[in-house]
């Protein structure tokens, strides 16, 4: 089927009234941008729409960019023709006809006159079309409740929209709409989900990946730089903040208190990320944490973690069952990446049974006996290294990570 355009409509956030205009704007450059490879398609943006001209791209490239970008809900492949009555019939048989269909089906023609001078009635098109169709396919019965094929005939002044299909896009808020939160990156499977679901939902998503150089290799840190990098398809460009957190884990061992590692841990990393939230104006924290999966992601082992920090904590994944965060990590491109055998720090130094009930009173007097704890959590905040990752950057850009005197 050759198609002339494809009809993109809105999400959710369409309800939003007076940010409507910003947040279809933003769309309108999401979709510009997956359509760069595109050259000869051409983007119109009308009230509450898109409209993406083909002229001559084929539509199933387009298609597949399209439906991975937030915002839009769905999108119909349409055939173009003029506001006449023989137009409109001609076009409408070529369309069933090239559907080639092999068994009855049934089908309801749904017109609607946008365009109020156009001469026959909604109700009128919706008898020309259907009764045009019937004489010519016997394939085809009609049914107005449950129709397997709704041909949508959609008048308006300048030209008409003739269509069926109705394909469901990935929805969402748009890139950058919902504010912004630090995202901890681990190499694994669930967080890279995490990470596309809080964009998904309209979060400005900064990375930040905590490394135990030389106890971690630079495989392993490549190794997140790469799922930053997918990830950053979907967000035009994506900080990754690279903190050492070698000294501050080290300090943990040796304390006669391995069960609680993990714990002492996680704590820290929410506070190195807390402090990073607060140097680059993010407001929460997302983690890949999910209910249960493993010792640190009991309720318990989440409470006492989750209190070193007073941000809120956003954990997209946490009830979800692991073979649902599969699925989504291989749409979105990451499991390949993730199931890579690299060490991550957290596997380190980690017992073979760590608390599931972490007590938080151990946990924060464990705290206060390392007197130097403050100094290199701050240090390592210091240390932090920030990349600017695209999708075709070959490299990766680094921004500097100026410390202000003041901002602790
Ligand atoms: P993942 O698949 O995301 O690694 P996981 O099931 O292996 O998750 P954990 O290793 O317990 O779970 O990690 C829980 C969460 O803690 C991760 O989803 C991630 O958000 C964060 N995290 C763990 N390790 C790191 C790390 N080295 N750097 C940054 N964040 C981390
Ligand atoms: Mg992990």
């Amino acid at each position: 089927m050759i198609y002339d355009m494809l009809l993109l409509r809105f999400g959710e956030f369409i309800l939003k009234g007076k940010n409507r205009r910003r947040f279809e704007n933003s769309v309108f450059l999401h979709v510009k941008s997956v359509l760069e490879p595109f050259p000869l398609v051409e983007l119109r943006n009308e009230f509450g729409r898109i409209y993406v001209y083909l002229n001559g791209e084929t539509a199933n490239e387009p298609i597949q960019a399209l439906k991975k970008v937030f915002g839009i809900a769905s999108i119909s492949p349409v055939i173009v023709c003029k506001s006449e009555l023989d137009d409109i019939l001609g076009t409408s048989y070529r369309y069933v006809e090239e559907l080639n269909l092999q068994k009855s089906t049934t089908f309801k023609v749904s017109a609607r006159r946008v365009w109020k001078k156009f001469a026959h009635s909604s109700h009128e098109m919706n008898h020309h079309v259907g009764s045009k169709l019937l004489k010519n396919f016997e394939m085809l019965d009609v049914s107005m409740k449950h129709p397997e094929l709704e041909l949508r005939v959609e008048i308006r002044e300048t030209e008409t929209y003739i269509f069926f299909e109705v394909i469901s896009a990935v929805g969402g808020f748009p890139r950058g709409s919902n504010g912004k939160a630090m995202l901890l990156l681990s190499g694994g499977i669930d967080s890279p989900v995490a990470a596309w679901s809080s964009m998904r939902r309209g979060l400005t998503t900064e990375c930040v990946h905590f490394y135990s150089y030389p106890f971690t290799s630079q495989l392993a840190k490549e190794k997140v730089i790469d799922l930053a990098k997918v990830l950053s398809g979907y967000a035009g460009e994506i900080k990754l903040h690279l903190v050492p957190f070698t000294e501050v884990q080290t300090s943990f061992t040796g304390q006669g208190q391995d069960k609680l590692i993990i714990t002492l841990m996680r704590r820290s990393m929410l506070r190195i990320a807390a402090l990073l939230a607060e140097r680059e104006g993010a407001l929460a924290i997302v983690t890949g944490d999910s209910l249960g999966q493993v010792a640190s992601q009991t309720l318990s082992s989440m409470n006492a973690i989750g209190r070193a920090t007073e941000l809120p904590l956003l954990r997209p994944l946490i009830m979800m069952d692991k073979n649902e965060i599969i699925s989504i990590a291989k749409d979105i491109g990451t499991y390949d990446l993730s199931i890579q055998p690299y060490e991550d720090c957290c596997t380190l130094f980690v017992p073979d049974s760590p608390a599931t009930k972490p007590n938080l009173r151990i946990v924060e007097s464990i705290e206060r006996s390392i007197t130097n704890l403050n100094d290199m959590i701050l240090d390592a905040v210091e240390r932090t290294e920030t990349m600017v990752l695209t999708p075709n950057g070959d490299g990766s850009t680094k921004v500097d990570s100026p410390v202000e005197e003041d901002w602790f």
